[in-house]
């Protein structure tokens, strides 16, 4: 029965992967960091030529987050495909409060070739692909982080991007995290009142049972870690082996070499 099931999810996948160019069509896609329609030879066809440098410069190399910079705990390794800057955070924003859910998309294909080592996609408008070698998957599942406060699905950043980047990696998307009580917005807080802020606010729902899972646990920017932490101790509780975190963007004091004076502390 479940294999059945299983067989009929690829199908779709198949279907869905065979109807993205002709969507591209109708609906061209576009590079995140300007806004403007994508050409043929956009970089990892996901950022146009003239993005290009901004891109290379604002790129978290290599993707691990270094544990001086954050202050991690339950979480076992972070990793992110930029820096949290300039107009990779005008991105991100664009997504998160003006409702431009197309962007988490492109987001999610560069953390797929950035991050995991996906080919990118052939052009824009195909997906890139994930060769899985070594027949091991890399995790049993990916989680996102869940919103603060309710959120319709073209809002809720970090589930569009867990949705595409479970589709490139062949991993299920689950939701096995809730609230237990009422939090406050981290970008209104300083770091030691953001880590008071989330703790012990995130918990398993009833009767959810994460044994034995090696678990993915997505945010859209990672800053103090308060946030990714709290949920990864969560799912510790509700069984699962280990968790891991990713995001688009992290918040860190970007090195010299990138050409810019920092960034803002804000956002999570
Ligand atoms: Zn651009």
């Amino acid at each position: 029965m479940k294999q059945r099931k299983r067989r009929s999810l690829d199908w779709l996948d198949r279907g869905r992967t065979a109807l993205e160019p002709l969507l591209a069509l109708a609906y061209p896609r576009h590079c995140p960091l300007c806004g403007t329609v994508l050409e043929q030879s956009a970089w990892k066809a996901a950022v146009c030529r003239s993005c290009i440098p901004e891109a290379e410069r604002l790129r978290h190399l290599p993707p691990r987050l270094p544990v001086t910079e954050h202050a991690f705990y339950a979480v076992n390794t972070c990793a992110a495909a930029f820096y949290y800057a300039d107009s990779v955070r005008h991105a991100i924003l664009l997504c998160k409060e003006n409702g431009n859910p197309w962007y988490a998309r492109e987001l999610a294909d560069l953390m797929a070739v950035l991050i995991f080592g996906a080919q990118p996609a052939r052009a824009p408008g195909y997906r890139p692909v994930y060769e899985n070698l070594s027949g091991i998957s890399l995790y049993s599942a990916i989680v996102p982080v869940p919103p603060r406060v309710k959120k319709n699905r073209a809002e809720n950043m970090p589930l569009l991007l867990a949705q595409r980047l479970g589709r490139i990696l062949h991993i299920p998307v689950i939701q096995p995290l809730c609230l237990t009580r009422q939090v406050l917005p981290q970008k209104s807080l300083d770091q030691q009142k953001r880590f008071a802020n989330v703790k012990d606010a995130y918990a398993c729902r009833t009767g959810v049972d994460l044994s034995g899972m090696r678990l993915l646990l997505l945010d859209d920017v990672i800053t103090t870690g308060a946030t990714i932490s709290a949920c990864a101790k969560a799912l510790l509780e509700g069984g699962a082996v280990s968790v891991d975190g990713v995001c688009v963007a992290a918040t860190e004091l970007m090195p010299k070499s990138h050409g810019a004076a920092g960034t803002p502390k804000e956002s999570k």
